[in-house]
């Protein structure tokens, strides 16, 4: 029997063979979420003999967590842990960059076993990638329910100032105190919020790719993403009012869709053109030098813009779809492969060659022309449009991330219409996946 898909616990350290034809397997073993968690932290390495540990914090995390959880290491094992303390950069805030990964390894003492992540996101994608690269085991202890990412496998990292996602490694174990999650500021829970929300779209772009091309598709791994998401729409009001409840309900989402990716090996259940929107953007503020905005936040802003997407092609009848299609092939209005190299190119910049290269995988486009494509998508038109239709209109999805306190426009990001314009035209590129961007292309 399948094991519940909203549930964490019988997911954990588990390796099966699943109805979509992979093998799947969850190295991540221990998922605690409950008041009280960091206490559990100590036990953890004590059963797993881990007598050398270190832990990675900011200077607020430090204060939040890190400084507790050094107290209880000293109070149960009567060992040191010694306290890595991430140092802020020009801009007042840490990031996933060279820096970083090099103050880790200088504070890491010799034959360190362990190495635990206390804080938001990026304190986790700089120790996951030190973990990955020196062997130590790598734990989580989150201080704000702000992103899915805390158990996935890729470590998106700063590198001579590009984002790239580099291959690192999951947590064994996730500790998720209540009593510290329910005191992070209401942006943040409102960005772990948002970060959900974009499973709408992203799911939605999966079945795009799944329908069109054959794609890869994990019923299981969609259906714990789904749930995922329900779980946070259905605890809303404990959200938005940050009970522990509402908090413990938010954390199990994102864990849980954690656990989708770590499952198909990638974030293709949690991940679509939301996401490449904000990448987008994250990488332009890079360029500006402009202070990060919180990953959900972007997203779920992203998502509003999307599910705009999604609520127009599904006005469309097939026949129409057929009739634009045909129209554009013999005006040959759509961009030809030279002129989305070009464009990539203007709009990437320094990241141009490791953008082409992911778009044209063996110097060709990753998918057919559109004649090709066009009787296929015609043909599918009803299965297309029944995924539209389960995307939640804007509004509603604007007035959920109104509830939580969470921006819900690019203009409350200080994203300007002309960067929502660019990006719109170009973030498809980020990926080679089909996504409702790459689909609102052939049929505009
Ligand atoms: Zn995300
Ligand atoms: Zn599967």
């Amino acid at each position: 029997m399948k094991p519940d898909p909203s549930r964490i616990e019988p997911w954990l350290d588990s390796r099966f063979q699943c109805s979509c034809g992979q093998e799947h397997r969850i190295p991540l073993r221990e998922v605690a979420i409950s008041s009280g968690a960091l206490r559990l932290v100590p036990e953890y390495c004590a059963k797993e003999a881990f007598s050398r540990v270190l832990l990675v914090v900011d200077s607020r995390t430090l204060d939040a967590a890190g400084r507790r959880l050094k107290e209880l290491f000293s109070e149960h094992t009567r060992q040191e842990a010694p306290i890595c303390v991430l140092a802020d950069n020009e801009l007042g805030e840490v990031a996933a960059d060279e820096q970083a990964i090099v103050q880790v390894l200088l504070d890491m003492p010799p034959q360190t076993q362990a190495i635990i992540a206390v804080g938001s996101g990026t304190i986790h994608d700089i120790v996951r990638f030190v973990c990955y690269k020196t062997g130590c085991d790598f734990i989580s202890v989150p201080t704000a329910p702000s992103v899915d990412g805390f158990s996935s496998v890729g470590a998106p990292l700063l590198i001579q100032g590009f984002k790239q996602t580099i291959p690192a490694c999951a947590p064994s174990a996730i500790f998720a105190d209540l009593d510290i999650l329910t005191k992070a500021p209401q942006t943040m829970v409102a960005a772990g919020f948002a970060d959900m929300l974009g499973k709408f779209t992203s799911l939605a772009d999966w079945e795009l790719g799944r329908i069109l091309f054959g794609e890869h598709y994990c019923s299981t791994a969609a259906e714990m993403t789904r749930r995922a998401l329900n779980l946070c729409i259905d605890h809303i009001e404990g959200i938005r009012n940050r009970s522990a409840l509402g908090i413990q309900k938010l954390m199990e989402g994102l864990i849980l869709s954690g656990i989708s990716m770590l499952m198909v090996g990638n974030s293709r259940p949690a991940s679509g053109a939301e996401h490449h929107l904000s990448h987008y953007w994250e990488m332009k503020f890079i360029q500006q030098r402009r202070k990060a905005l919180l990953h959900g936040a972007k997203v779920g802003a992203a998502a509003v813009l999307m599910a705009g997407l999604y609520e127009s092609i599904a006005l469309l009848t097939e026949d129409e779809v057929q009739e634009r299609v045909t129209t554009r092939l013999e005006q040959k209005t759509y961009p030809t492969e030279e002129q989305d190299r070009h464009r990539i190119q203007q709009a990437y910049g320094k990241i141009a060659d490791q953008v082409l290269r992911e778009n044209f995988p063996q110097g060709r486009s990753a998918f057919p022309p559109i004649e090709d494509i066009q009787p296929h998508l015609v043909g599918s038109w009803d299965r297309i449009l029944s995924t539209a239709q389960q995307v939640p209109s804007p509004a509603q999805m604007t007035a959920w991330l109104q509830t939580v306190g969470g921006p819900a426009t690019p203009e409350q990001l200080e994203i300007s219409p002309l960067l929502v314009d660019e990006a719109l035209d170009n973030a498809m590129f980020v990926r080679n996946r089909f996504t409702i961007l790459r689909l609102n292309r052939i049929i505009r």
